[in-house]
């Protein structure tokens, strides 16, 4: 696309946006009585204007069937998270039944760590990419303790080359198959949170199965952000959250896939509970565990409907807007855009004030962009902020800003850009 700096442009292509009716789904925050420009749904998505019915609706279920909610009803809770799985499945690249949605994220990391991290004297490695969000690292150095090894050297992290800012997939492959004969575990993310750097994830898996080792996702930031195709790639698990992307609210559900060659694998342990039991024999409250088929077979507890509710909300829109792939090609075109008027920022002023970390390569990169401030960093930021430009602070010098196709705009991008510009 040639870019144009200039608020014509950006109100032209809103003008000719497919996605534009989208923005009035959601709630958008005021700032001195105008929107606010939010750029923040990597962290936390707005909230769509159904949620409130969605939440009601079970509400007044709960009110006029009370314990029958389970069972009867239009929405019947007992099968209320089957609602979710084909749009669920659409967009992770997944069969219906690869997926389920429960608990949240970094519970589910150590559920699906309990059937896939199964280290012994020979094969203890996880391999991970170096500075993954926090939480990933506490979840893998505890489960490492937990099975009785040390996380310095049983952990692998992989870092940039010197002098480069994200990870290149052949030193990725190297390194796995450096460690290929002690390694049980590629856990990688889909997109950094840091860089917004998007890992090639197929190469990736390939290489770790060569290596005998079981390859797992977290897609925190990836899902609801790129197309992906777990089930072909032939991923052996994956979590994510579903606030940030998918809109579902602060704390909202999780969600997991299991590949289906893993189905009737009873070797594989995990920590069970009467939620994910077969269905059909549930309530016979039998002793001994008998998994229900498929990712559904890994839930623990009771549905929790009222979160279940607010992701309903949020993926009747996805799947009204046509689903992931309709909203990845604006995507592609609402960051472009935002980081040719940033790149315009370092021509205009002559040096480079403010440096995108993220790469530049559409394809390994989502909605997000890192973005170094060079100079008074935490003022530029505050700046935003005065100015009702909403993005988020990572120590010591990145905004995160992160165009949304759902509800955000080329209007939105041009103007936060002008901000930068004169916060400059
Ligand atoms: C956001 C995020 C989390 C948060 O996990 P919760 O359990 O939902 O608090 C974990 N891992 C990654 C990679 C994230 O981006």
């Amino acid at each position: 696309m040639n870019y144009q700096s200039s608020l014509s442009f950006a109100i032209e292509q809103d003008r000719n946006d497919p996605l534009k009716d989208f923005r009035k789904r959601f709630l958008i925050p005021q700032h001195k009585g105008e929107e606010v420009i939010y750029l923040c749904g990597n962290s936390l998505g707005l909230q769509p204007v159904s949620a409130q019915q969605h939440i009601a609706d079970q509400l007044n279920n709960w009110e006029s069937l009370a314990v029958e909610g389970w069972f009867q009803g239009n929405d019947p809770w007992l099968n209320y998270h089957k609602q979710l799985s084909a749009s669920v499945s659409k967009i992770v690249g997944a069969l219906e039944n690869e997926v389920t949605v429960m608990n949240s994220l970094t519970v589910n990391l150590h559920l699906l760590m309990v059937s896939f991290y199964k280290p012994n004297s020979k094969r203890f490695k996880i391999i991970m990419e170096g500075g993954a969000f926090p939480s990933d690292q506490y979840a893998m150095e505890s489960q490492v303790r937990f099975h009785g090894f040390d996380p310095k050297e049983a952990i692998v992290e992989i870092f940039p080359r010197e002098g480069e800012l994200t990870l290149r997939t052949e030193d990725i492959i190297l390194k796995i198959n450096e460690h290929a004969n002690e390694l049980a575990l590629v856990m990688f993310a889909g997109i950094n949170y840091y860089t917004g750097q998007f890992f090639d994830l197929e190469p990736i898996t390939l290489a770790g199965h060569e290596a005998g080792a079981y390859v797992g996702f977290d897609l925190a930031h990836t899902a609801g952000n790129v197309p992906l195709k777990l089930h072909d790639w032939g991923a052996d698990f994956a979590c994510w959250c579903s606030y940030k992307y998918m809109n579902s609210g602060p704390g909202g559900i999780s969600g997991i896939f299991v590949h289906e060659k893993h189905f009737e694998n009873k070797e594989l342990d995990r920590f069970a509970g009467w939620w994910g039991y077969r269905e059909d024999k549930r309530f016979l409250m039998a002793p001994g565990f008998d998994a229900a088929q498929g990712a559904d077979g890994w839930q623990v507890s009771t549905s929790p409907i009222l979160l279940m509710a607010l992701f309903k909300a949020s993926m009747a829109i996805f799947d009204k807007a046509g689903g992931i792939d309709a909203l990845r090609a604006k995507s592609i075109a609402l960051t472009g855009y935002m980081e040719f008027l940033i790149n315009d920022i370092n021509q205009q002023q002559g040096e480079e004030l403010f440096k995108i970390i993220t790469p530049a390569n559409p394809q390994e990169r989502g909605c997000q962009l890192s973005v170094v401030c060079k100079k008074n960093a935490k003022a530029i930021f505050k700046y935003l902020a005065d100015n009702g430009v909403i993005g988020d602070w990572r120590e010591p010098d990145v905004i995160r800003l992160s165009p949304v196709p759902l509800y955000n705009t080329f209007t939105d991008v041009y103007k936060a850009v002008q901000y930068l510009a004169t916060a400059v």
